[in-house]
């Protein structure tokens, strides 16, 4: 059962096929800071420039160990498609939202799709960012897109406060604003896969229970999910931020084959209602552990992910931009210690 390549094994672990050992890497952001300085390819030029982009997420695998290459490093390139707008944010904070473009019920309802996704300004960035990749890393190296899903997209268009009023009191509405995600996550995930991606990681933590209640999950959400899994043509993750654990079960039934998730959903109830479903992902807490614990410490819980049923080791959400690179190889190098130590 040895042998496998970095991206046989991530693959199978998604498919749920056996391996020799757990892949390690992060299907959340990877840009730290002391990567970007390596580079030169830092935040906030990383985010709009595809070369840049493609060297920082290089990176994350050539010189932090991580075995997967992953990118962008925010969740705003839909959303800004679509209509949003953004502080840039720095070299150490994610871009931040300014503005969006459903103030009511009328903008949300006569909102329409730009007609060539491909041609928009920052899915053209990632196109070429993708391109950029596949051209230096070598093909058995897993190349992982993030993107926000329909309820994150919903989120950033109706702003909080109207989605949070909107899913009770005008939830078809919502649903609308959900199915125009859905389609721009089916047609802009399949354009990644053409580029050669390998996974797309869905980051839709609006659907998750700490914001939209769990029976709304399954009666907005959820039908979305299959609509979306069922038509794109490559590996699909889910990320749900916060504590998923009430809607672990539909989680499992969705379509994605893989579900990460952060700390603050015990993995190993995780593992028990998922079993073998899905491949879960995580989660090892990337503030409280990653970016200020010891390395042993950072070690031991990562071994326990692997004990507790994760079918692919990896931080619980986006590595922290502090993060110093040392603390990833370890992270990375419990893995390894995990199967020698067995
Ligand atoms: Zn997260």
């Amino acid at each position: 059962m040895s042998g496998y390549n970095a991206k046989e094994r991530f693959i199978r672990s998604l498919e749920g096929k056996k391996v020799d050992k757990v892949p390690v890497c992060s299907v959340t952001q990877t840009g730290v800071v002391e990567l970007m300085e390596l580079t030169g390819s830092k935040w906030p030029q990383a985010h709009y420039d595809p070369g840049m982009m493609a060297s920082l997420a290089i990176a994350g695998h050539e010189i932090a160990g991580l075995e997967a290459v992953r990118f962008p490093f925010c969740t705003t390139v839909i959303a800004e498609t679509l209509g949003c707008t953004f502080d840039e944010g720095s070299i150490d904070t994610q871009p931040y939202q300014l503005d969006f473009p459903c103030k009511t019920k009328e903008d949300a309802e006569n909102l329409s799709l730009p007609s060539n996704l491909a041609e928009c300004r920052r899915i053209k960035i990632m196109l070429q960012a993708a391109e950029i990749i596949k051209n230096t890393i070598s093909d058995d190296i897993p190349l992982i897109a993030g993107m926000i899903g329909p309820a994150a997209i919903a989120f950033y268009l109706s702003g909080a406060k109207n989605y949070l009023r909107w899913c009770i009191t005008e939830p078809e509405l919502l649903k609308h604003l959900m199915k125009l995600g859905t389609e721009v996550c089916i047609e802009y995930s399949n354009m990644l896969f053409e580029k050669g991606v390998d996974a797309v990681v869905i980051i839709d933590s609006e659907a998750g229970p700490d914001i939209l209640p769990p029976p709304l999950f399954t009666e907005l959400v959820l039908p979305e999910y299959h609509l979306l899994t069922a038509a794109m043509k490559g590996h699909s993750i889910l990320h749900i931020c916060g504590d998923a654990t009430d809607i672990l079960e539909s989680m499992a039934e969705s379509g994605f084959e893989g579900l990460s998730v952060e700390e603050r959903t015990d993995l190993s109830y995780a593992k028990s209602v998922v079993g073998e479903r899905a491949c879960l992902i995580g989660n090892v807490s990337p503030a409280a552990t990653l970016l200020s614990r010891s390395r042993d410490q950072i070690k031991k819980e990562a071994k326990q992910c692997i004990d507790d049923g994760a079918g692919i080791l990896a931080p619980g959400c986006g590595i922290a931009p502090r993060t110093p690179v040392e603390n990833i190889k370890a992270f990375v190098s419990a893995r390894d210690e995990y199967y020698e130590e067995k």
